[in-house]
């Protein structure tokens, strides 16, 4: 029989530290992924979290959180709690676990606080109960700013009115709002991609105060693994990212999770490394310059690819 895995519902899925744009400085943040029961909605074509859901109580998620801040220290100013779905749904992030942490935070001094929601949990209650403990930046998962495309290639079920009203709800009441964007979603060419990516950041500009551009890793038991699979799917060439990035006024942040790797952003394997890492320190500086420098014999294969695909499949985007 196989054995079952085993999950301690008192720990968080991993936490980390690292350094952050905030206010257009660097800041010291901690970061948190909290075992929840998983997202509600749970069924976009790139998500693969729904294998990571598990029943943590209330009491579970507050000792997840204490076991999380424990990697803490004085210096650090951000916290940012994420649950693989919406902090901000109460059937994922029971009420009495929320109060109990944002009360927690602001009694620790934390400066601000990220939590990432999709806009239907984004009420004049939820934003009122976060800032009334501490400045709070709601990252909301927009993807892309085609109803189209987010409809049909991502199953995202919200519209992007749904999000500007959101995000408005939140400035309105003075938070803060941070838009992700998908680089390449399923059945979109490369080229089709970067233009949606760029034309996206800029629809986005006007209604979030960041924007984090997220490269699409091939997820276990999603539909864009089964594409994958069968050849249909290469995650994004890392040449697009800094594309969108020199394209976009920021401030705009990107973080190559998983590049280099088969099933993340990547272009040929010599140039990865570098590549990745004038991406993330774009992310802290916001200076474009190192990335214009940036060469590889690569790059005119991604070139010539995305005219191949182009004249195959027209320029729908
Ligand atoms: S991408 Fe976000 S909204 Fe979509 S299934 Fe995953 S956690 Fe839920
Ligand atoms: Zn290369």
């Amino acid at each position: 029989m196989a054995k079952e895995r085993v999950l301690d519902l008192r720990r968080p899925v991993t936490v980390w530290r690292s350094q952050d744009l905030q206010d257009g400085r660097t800041a010291q943040s901690l970061t948190m992924i909290l075992r929840t029961v998983g997202c509600r909605w749970n069924r976009c074509t790139m998500c693969g979290f729904a294998g990571e859901g598990a029943p943590a109580s209330a009491l579970d998620l507050i000792a997840q959180f204490e076991c999380a801040m424990q990697r803490s220290s004085s210096d650090v100013s951000v916290v940012k709690i994420y649950t693989s779905g919406s902090f901000l749904d109460s059937a994922e992030m029971p009420i009495m676990a929320r109060d109990e942490i944002l009360k927690r935070l602001a009694a620790l001094g934390i400066k601000k606080l990220v939590i990432e929601t999709r806009p239907e949990y984004v009420t004049p209650q939820t934003i009122e109960i976060c800032l009334a403990r501490l400045p709070t930046e709601f990252a909301i998962g927009l993807e892309t700013a085609s109803d189209l495309i987010r409809e049909n290639a991502i199953k995202k079920g919200f519209s992007f009115q749904d999000f500007a009203d959101a995000a408005e709800a939140v400035h309105r009441q003075g938070g803060r709002v941070k838009a992700y964007l998908l680089l390449k979603p399923p059945l979109l060419t490369e080229g089709q991609a970067m233009r949606d990516a760029i034309a996206s950041a800029r629809a986005a500009r006007s209604h979030a105060d960041i924007i984090s551009l997220n490269l699409c890793n091939v997820q276990r038991n999603t539909m864009v693994e089964r594409m994958w699979e069968r050849g249909e799917y290469r995650p994004p060439w890392l040449w697009s990212a800094l594309e969108v990035l020199k394209s976009v006024p920021g401030p705009i942040v990107c973080d190559p999770v998983g590049a280099g790797t088969r099933r993340g952003p990547h272009n040929c394997g010599e140039c990865d490394d570098s590549v990745a890492d004038a991406i993330r320190t774009h992310a802290l500086s916001q200076d474009v310059a190192p990335l214009q420098s940036l060469d590889c014999p690569c790059k005119s294969t991604w070139t010539e690819l995305m005219e191949l695909e182009e004249q195959s499949f027209g320029n729908i985007v």
